[in-house]
C-alpha cells in the first residue's frame, strides 16, 4: 500500500504540510488496516480524530497502533 507523503490533518481547506511521522492503523479481530499518516505535531489530535471516526462507524472498531515512519531513504545503506 502506498504511503502518503502528507499528514493527514486538515484546517479548513489547507492540509498540515508537515511530513509524516507515524502510521495511523486500526487492530481488530480479524487484521489490521492503515488508515492514514500523521505528523508528530498531531499524534495527539489525530487519535482523538480515530476515536471519534469509530464512534460514528467511518472507520473499523479496533484499537489505534501508531508506527513510526524509518526516514524514507532512496539511497543504499549497505555498508560493508
Ligand atoms: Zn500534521
Amino acid at each position: 500500500m502506498p504511503i502518503p507523503d502528507g499528514c493527514c490533518i486538515r484546517r479548513g481547506f489547507r492540509r498540515c504540510s508537515n511530513p509524516p511521522s507515524h502510521i495511523i492503523s486500526i487492530i481488530d479481530g480479524s487484521g489490521e488496516y492503515m488508515v492514514g499518516v500523521v505528523c508528530r505535531e498531531h499524534l495527539m489530535l489525530v487519535e482523538s480524530i480515530v476515536g471519534l471516526k469509530q464512534m460514528q462507524g467511518e472507520v473499523p472498531e479496533g484499537s489505534v497502533r501508531f508506527t513510526e515512519l524509518k526516514s524514507v531513504a532512496t539511497t543504499c545503506n549497505y555498508t560493508p
